[in-house]
């Protein structure tokens, strides 16, 4: 009983002076598609990408490569405060899921995940308000490629912007400009709660493949052209809540954390 009770206050004072809050980047190779040394070359990049742009959100949340197998032993260690970003061909990434959150699995088939033709779908993220769960974000490379070309970025710089908004969903966040139903910050059903328009980083990723394409914009956010990176740094990223509006930073602190982060499942250096 005794043991018991100092080995709960040991371990919340661990929890307590180390924040995880820590995206980790699992790479996923299809053995008959990929070479595993192209993915993980490319998850490497993707993690150093989605970190600046947390950073630039002023976020202390960090994002690092997964090493090892990850299953469901790791998935189960995930804290509060983490989440995991699948990365690689579609299938594999299913799979990769499938191991370790079959319904969440199961919802991505479903909604068609990984789509690289017509309807380009190349992330897919738990939504709290859905029920699988808040813990996964899914990047087909595929579609992630044709997405980082629409909007003429690299395929890691596309998907560390792409992980940045799926971390956006995991914290109970729809789409820019849109009603959010709930108040990220205390859960509360509140339909007239408004996510910031855009750009910013939860915006659509049809919306701004077609913003970039056209620069219909540009000449309004008085810019020669408008790139993907303004998505990342338009001041509502980061702006206080308001009546109307929900403030993004204070959803992804809320989910995440503002604590220095410490990771506590293997990951690459
Ligand atoms: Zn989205």
């Amino acid at each position: 009983m005794r043991q018991a009770f100092i080995a709960a206050i040991l371990a919340a004072l661990a929890s307590r002076s180390f924040a995880s809050n820590t995206i980790y980047v699992v790479p996923c190779a299809d053995p008959a598609k990929d070479k595993p040394a192209v993915v993980a070359a490319l998850a490497k990049a993707a993690a150093k990408a989605a970190a600046g742009n947390l950073g630039e959100l002023g976020l202390k949340t960090q994002v690092k490569v997964f090493k090892g197998r990850f299953d469901a032993l790791s998935y189960g260690k995930l804290d509060k405060s983490d989440s995991a970003a699948f990365l690689g061909s579609r299938d594999a990434v299913v799979a990769a899921v499938a191991l370790v959150n079959a319904r969440a699995a199961k919802s991505m088939t479903g909604a068609n995940f990984g789509s690289n033709s017509g309807s380009i779908n190349p992330e897919h993220s738990l939504n709290p308000r859905d029920g699988y769960g808040d813990n996964i974000i899914a990047l087909s490379l595929g579609a992630t490629k044709t997405f980082s070309d629409a909007v003429k970025v690299k395929v890691a710089e596309g998907a560390g912007f792409l992980i940045v908004h799926g971390a956006g969903h995991n914290a109970n966040l729809q789409h820019a400009g849109g009603s959010n139903g709930f108040d990220p910050v205390t859960g509360a059903y509140s339909p007239n709660l408004y996510v910031p328009h855009t750009p910013n980083i939860m915006t659509d990723g049809g919306v701004i493949v077609r913003r970039i394409e056209s620069q219909a914009f540009a000449k309004e956010l008085k810019v020669e052209r408008e790139t993907l990176r303004m998505f990342v740094t338009a001041p509502n990223n980061r702006a206080k809540a308001s009546a109307e509006y929900l403030s993004i930073q204070a959803a992804f602190v809320k989910r995440f954390d503002h604590e220095p982060p410490a990771a506590k499942l293997p990951v690459q250096e």
